[in-house]
């Protein structure tokens, strides 16, 4: 059978038991109760107070596989635990579905004549654990009704004896003390058996939620790392366009230097070939004058 994560309601089965400090007899809890008394010898057994709430926690963290079993060592005592996931609340006594609906309260009768009750979870396990919304648990048969009266071993008058009290009890007649008989004991205390209780919870797991934070924290990141990568590659193409104009503007300097050479040197080829020109013309003029002033050598 499998959970999905987001299953809404989702049902834990949970049991736990200890035993009692005085008299060693089991102890079982059924429900999410402060205290339990003991069957064997009346001792009230405080439930210590983080113990419920993480059993509640660590299944609603743990879903859609919460941890089975476990033992808890709280004070001098030993907790044994389990939890199991359910799709629906189970009769704790035979196991059947409970058809229920979801906001019912108060009583059930189950088809094998177990009373359920169905209430809210208490106010401070519900605060610490707000996705806890009811709980299903078995209810035990009220305690024999009618006093149960025992002969005074003394004076054999009789004593009545109420489920409240000690197995010892005193005679209202000779004020010799009475030892309760096992079987008058085990009427008036019925041996209580570890019955299973069902809390439904509601509302996305806490591991839905966890999942939907992580998430959510992961694409502001991803968006924050894009945001940054945008930043530097514009950074760096507008360094590449600095850098390119920079060249560009080395380059045209370069051939405007370049150009006024090649002008000068044009210049300078001018002035030469003017020079040249009128040396050859200034020739040509003096050997023309030097030739027609000579004598004449032939006549
Ligand atoms: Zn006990
Ligand atoms: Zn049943
Ligand atoms: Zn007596």
């Amino acid at each position: 059978m499998s959970f999905g994560r987001d299953s809404d309601p989702r049902y834990g089965s949970f049991t736990l038991r200890t035993d009692c400090p005085t008299c060693a007899a089991p102890v079982p809890v059924n429900g999410p109760e402060a205290a339990v008394v003991c069957g064997g010898c009346g001792h009230v057994v405080p439930i210590p107070g983080g113990l419920v709430r993480e059993l509640l926690d660590d299944f609603e963290a743990g879903w859609p596989k919460p941890p089975g079993a476990g033992l808890a060592l709280r004070g001098a005592n030993h907790w044994r635990w389990t939890t199991r996931p359910a799709r629906a609340p189970a009769c704790p006594a035979c196991g059947e579905v409970l058809r229920v609906d979801a906001e019912a309260e108060g009583t059930l009768t189950c088809s094998c004549g177990a009373t359920v009750a169905v209430a809210p979870v208490p106010g401070p396990l519900a605060a610490s654990v707000p996705s806890a919304q009811r709980v299903f648990r078995f209810q035990e048969p009220p305690p024999v009704g009618a006093p149960v009266t025992v002969s005074c071993p003394q004076c054999g008058a009789n004593v009545a004896l109420a489920a409240a009290d000690d197995r010892l009890a005193r005679c209202g007649h000779c004020e010799a003390q009475v030892t309760v008989p096992p079987e008058v004991w085990r009427a008036l205390h019925p041996v209580r058996a570890v019955h299973p209780w069902t809390v439904r919870f509601g509302g996305p797991s806490r591991r839905t939620l966890e999942a939907q934070a992580a998430a959510a924290a992961r694409a502001a990141e991803e968006a924050s790392g894009r945001a940054k990568r945008r930043a530097f590659e514009a950074e760096q193409a507008r360094a590449a366009a600095a850098a390119r104009a920079a060249a560009e503007a080395a380059e045209a300097a370069e051939m405007a230097i370049h150009a006024a050479a090649v002008a000068r040197r044009a210049a300078l080829r001018r002035k030469l070939l003017w020079l040249w020109f009128g040396l050859v013309i200034a020739g040509s003029v003096g050997f023309v004058v030097w030739a027609a002033l000579q004598p004449d050598s032939g006549g």
